[in-house]
């Protein structure tokens, strides 16, 4: 009885949208521009996320950070990585300019907390899109360390605004199991007093890098954001 009468909430929710164009920024990442009227003229914080109907004949909704926003057109900025399973890569890999779409949110990613000592983000390719439009929002003055993780050079998420992080690269290993961030992650030298932590994406490794701050650095819980994107054998984490 529950769960129809969510479906039937989400329903009426749902915003609609229509797809103006449709551009591969990497070889696995696509840049997703929808028209969605009912958002002209709202103000959106950075770090907001909406979630997609991938499935145009039924109701599967997946999770994508706005890596852009225009006020003035309503039209949302969205790079989804076609990672090869699951409607939501699906959805992305197939549609075109015109198509329709449903969509709920926005909704709050991660809140930017202002004037922290310094600002430490770890992530794969799939949070990078959150954490740019986070670097974005901070004052140039800020200090930003950390780092971002995909496959191979060439993969990189293009990234032209203040505090760019360098990438590290896992190659042909899974980003479950990749230990690449972590370690680099241990080999900072971390100012004290504590900053704060932004941890997104897969959400092993976000797991292994909280564990990392907390017991072995002794930062405060309550300096470490983490945001779990996905991780094998779940789907559509929201
Ligand atoms: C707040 C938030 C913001 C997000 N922002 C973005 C974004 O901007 N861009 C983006 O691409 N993704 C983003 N994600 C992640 C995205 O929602 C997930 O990757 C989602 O699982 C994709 O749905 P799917 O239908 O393709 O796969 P699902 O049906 O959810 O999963 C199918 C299989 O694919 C695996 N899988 C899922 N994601 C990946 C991946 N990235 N790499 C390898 N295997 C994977 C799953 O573990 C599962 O085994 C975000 C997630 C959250 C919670």
């Amino acid at each position: 009885m529950i769960q129809p009468l969510v479906q039937t909430a989400r329903r009426i929710l749902l915003r609609s949208g229509s797809i103006i164009a449709v551009q591969d920024l990497t070889p696995r990442m696509r840049h997703i521009r929808i028209s969605v009227p009912s958002l002209i003229s709202s103000q959106l914080p950075p770090s907001q996320h909406v979630r997609i109907n991938a499935k145009a004949d039924g109701f599967t909704l997946r999770t994508y950070s706005i890596r852009g926003f225009n006020s003035e057109d309503g039209t949302i900025d969205l790079y989804t990585l076609l990672h090869g399973e699951g409607p939501g890569s699906q959805w992305a890999s197939a549609v075109r300019v015109g198509d329709q779409v449903e969509l709920l949110g926005p909704k709050s990613t991660l809140a930017v907390i202002p004037d922290a000592p310094y600002y430490l983000f770890a992530g794969e390719e799939t949070a990078a899109v959150a954490i740019h439009s986070m670097l974005e929002a901070l004052p140039e003055q800020t200090t930003v360390i950390g780092y971002l993780e995909t496959t191979l050079p060439g993969e990189e998420i293009p990234y032209t605004g203040a505090h760019a992080l360098p990438w590290l690269y896992r190659k042909d290993a899974a980003a479950a199991t990749s230990a690449i961030l972590i370690e680099a992650v241990r080999a900072l030298t971390l100012p004290e007093p504590a900053g704060v932590a932004y941890l997104a994406g897969e959400a092993r490794t976000c797991q292994a890098i909280r564990a990392y701050l907390l017991k072995e650095k002794n930062w405060p819980r309550t300096a470490i954001r983490v945001k779990p994107f996905w991780t094998p054998g779940k789907t559509g984490l929201d």
